[in-house]
């Protein structure tokens, strides 16, 4: 005779990989909360609007300690000041819970806000390797009204590369000359090997002109326009989690550990830095993305 109550082996294994799969998830979700690639917010606000994803079935605790900065002893304070037992998962908060802890994310790591009076200076910025210039590359081929800014370099050029196009390719008294005579608006020395500077001319005529300028550069450029036009438009683009920043950082398994593992550190740091940003568009698919950041160039 069967016992009816034991499910039968298969369901059982079934049962246990989906298990193992949903921690997975959780895992990776929590990787993408420490490493900022996603905010405490929209974790929560994603185990909100679906309690039975992943999201929904995290433990209080562990969303807690997947916030950087927050340890062991901050949890426990944490938890007690909201008063929220540590077995409840996010899913089952209950009302006065879910307001509280909301506000007490947006009290302490607030998410960045868009800030109103911004001019048609758009910077796109973002981790290496996000897939900035694809996106880049999107909108100028959509939308040719935007004026994509052309820099200047001193890295030889790449097959199939074009002089004025995609680059100009000058060299070191060149670069030196430009920024003596004030020519560019920013520059910086790139993963410490060449220069690449936005030529300051192209770009001031477009503005006159009442048009839209995007610069793709690296995070010190994006910073540099920040501090010559405050009301410079700043796009973060991030990946659609940390895992695929990894896969699309190391993914073709050409650099050896030392250089993976300073890759990923740099990423980190970068990602850190989303917070200087107006706006963040997740990159999870080129053209969505580059409509997004054409939004917030038109707006
Ligand atoms: P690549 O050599 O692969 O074309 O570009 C390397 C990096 O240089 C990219 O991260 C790109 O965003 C950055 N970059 C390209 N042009 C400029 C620029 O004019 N200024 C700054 N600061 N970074 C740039």
């Amino acid at each position: 005779m069967t016992d009816s109550r034991r499910p039968p082996d298969v369901d059982r294994i079934a049962a246990s990989r989906r298990a193992v799969a949903a921690r997975r998830e959780r895992a990776a979700l929590k990787r993408d909360v420490t490493t900022r690639v996603i905010t405490p917010q929209e974790l929560l606000r994603r185990a909100l609007a679906d309690p039975d994803s992943a999201a929904g079935a995290m433990r209080v605790p562990e969303f807690l300690t997947a916030i950087p900065a927050v340890g062991e002893g901050k949890r426990d304070r944490i938890l007690a000041e909201l008063a929220i037992s540590p077995v409840k998962r996010l899913g089952g908060l209950g009302a006065r819970q879910r307001r509280d802890l909301r506000e007490f994310l947006d009290r302490r790591w607030p998410e960045p806000q868009p800030r109103p009076g911004r001019s048609r200076l758009v910077v796109l910025a973002g981790p290496t390797a996000v897939g900035k210039g694809t996106v880049a590359a999107q909108i100028q081929a959509t939308h040719p009204e935007i004026h994509l800014s052309v820099s200047a370099t001193t890295r030889p050029p790449r097959p199939g590369e074009v002089e004025g196009e995609h680059y100009f390719f000058v060299d070191d008294a060149e670069f030196d000359r430009m920024i003596a005579a004030g020519e560019l608006l920013e520059h910086a020395t790139v993963h410490n090997r060449f220069r690449y500077g936005t030529p300051r001319g192209p770009i001031e005529k477009v503005l006159t002109d009442g048009g839209t300028a995007l610069l793709e550069i690296d995070l010190q450029g994006a910073r540099q326009v920040r501090a010559a036009d405050p009301s410079a438009v700043l796009v973060f683009l991030l990946p659609p989690s940390w895992d695929e920043l990894v896969h699309r950082l190391v993914g073709r398994g050409t650099e050896d550990a030392e250089e993976r593992a300073r890759r990923l550190r740099t990423a980190r740091t970068e990602l850190a830095a989303q917070g200087e940003f107006d706006y963040r568009v997740v990159n999870d698919d080129v053209a969505s993305a580059a409509e997004q950041v054409v939004a917030v160039a038109s707006r």
